[in-house]
């Protein structure tokens, strides 16, 4: 690495590279350190649709939902590859005519027959984390495959790091609040579906439908403390066979595969915030998608009134 990078992000998943990127944009020098290709990280199992999943109504949260839900509909009308915007329906079970806290990041969003209804954005994520790398290449990021044992290699050779390491950072900094919440989800044929559907409090278990342009996303499972990235042939049955109750069309439907991927989910939520000469920013559960662009925002906010102007 040279001399001359100012801030050190070590982590190259949605968080990290966000990160990166708004830091590059205020005119630091940023190096980013990951241990993965950015194919392997999490961020790449996303289902990748905006919607703040398995986080509690923080103020914060919503703010970081609302500041990427605005980048993501600009990005959809900028032609960024991999981003678009899909008519969603959510089954409200509990509360129904109740509007969620969420909303208010959500563009227009209404209510009716027991369902909100808004539009979401959705990101393919092996369209966009590759476009989104080579953009920070482009711009002048360096990009390094080096794994970590501890943020000390990284704050001897940076005056400030980003810590963007997602479920790692729970041992990387002895944070006990960090827990494992594996997800699982099955990628189908599209039988011609342009609308998401998502029951959430499904007592049969969680339960989504989210058409992309070539295939269908469906899912899932939120396991909490469950480590095993091995794909269960029964869940993606148990799966199947929920998301052909909430959409019909997907009965007998051909499937492509599945993934399994661990979100960093944290008690308490995210942890954005500095400590000394480093920025914490991980701990995004269920939704790092959605507050990437927003949490980005806050990173390089806290980098600015600090190390880079200082
Ligand atoms: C099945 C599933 C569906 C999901 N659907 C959605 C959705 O619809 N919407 C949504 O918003 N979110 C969704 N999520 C959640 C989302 O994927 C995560 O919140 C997000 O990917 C977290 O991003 P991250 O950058 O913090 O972590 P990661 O993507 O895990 O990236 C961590 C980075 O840190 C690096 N790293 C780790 N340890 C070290 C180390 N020791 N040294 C150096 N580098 C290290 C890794 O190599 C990687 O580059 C879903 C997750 C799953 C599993």
């Amino acid at each position: 690495m040279g001399d001359m990078t100012d801030v050190l992000v070590v982590g190259g998943g949605i968080i990290g590279l966000t990160a990166a990127s708004r830091l590059r944009q205020r005119g630091a020098n940023v190096t980013i350190w990951t241990a993965d290709d950015v194919r392997d990280t999490v961020s790449s199992v996303a289902a990748a649709v905006w919607y703040p999943s398995h986080v509690d109504e923080d103020p914060r949260v919503l703010r970081w939902a609302a500041e990427a839900y605005r980048e993501f509909v600009r990005q959809a009308s900028a032609g960024v590859p991999g981003v678009m915007l899909r008519r969603t329906r959510m089954v409200m079970r509990t509360a129904p005519d109740v509007v969620p806290w969420w909303v208010a990041g959500a563009g227009d969003a209404s209510l009716a027959d027991g369902e909100v209804h808004f539009t979401a954005p959705l990101v393919e994520m092996e369209t966009y984390l590759p476009w989104l790398r080579q953009g920070l290449i482009d711009d002048g990021v360096r990009i390094e495959r080096r794994r970590v044992s501890s943020l000390s290699p990284a704050l001897a050779a940076a005056p400030l790091v980003v810590n963007a390491t997602g479920l790692a950072a729970g041992e990387l900094c002895g944070d006990p609040a960090v827990f494992a919440a594996r997800g699982h989800v099955v990628i189908t044929d599209n039988p011609g579906l342009d609308v998401s559907v998502r029951d959430e409090d499904n007592p049969a278990g969680l339960t989504y439908v989210h058409p992309r342009s070539h295939d269908v996303v469906l899912g899932g499972t939120y396991e909490v403390g469950q480590w095993s990235l091995e794909p269960d042939p029964a869940e993606v049955t148990a799966i199947l066979r929920r998301c052909a109750a909430l959409e019909p069309r997907l009965a007998g439907v051909r499937v492509r595969g599945s993934k399994v991927g661990l979100r960093p989910g944290r008690r308490g939520g995210p942890r954005v915030e500095a400590a000394g000469r480093v920025i914490h920013a991980y701990g995004h559960g269920g939704a790092g998608m959605t507050l990437s662009w927003g949490c980005a925002d806050e990173i390089a906010g806290l980098a600015s009134s600090g190390t880079i102007n200082g």
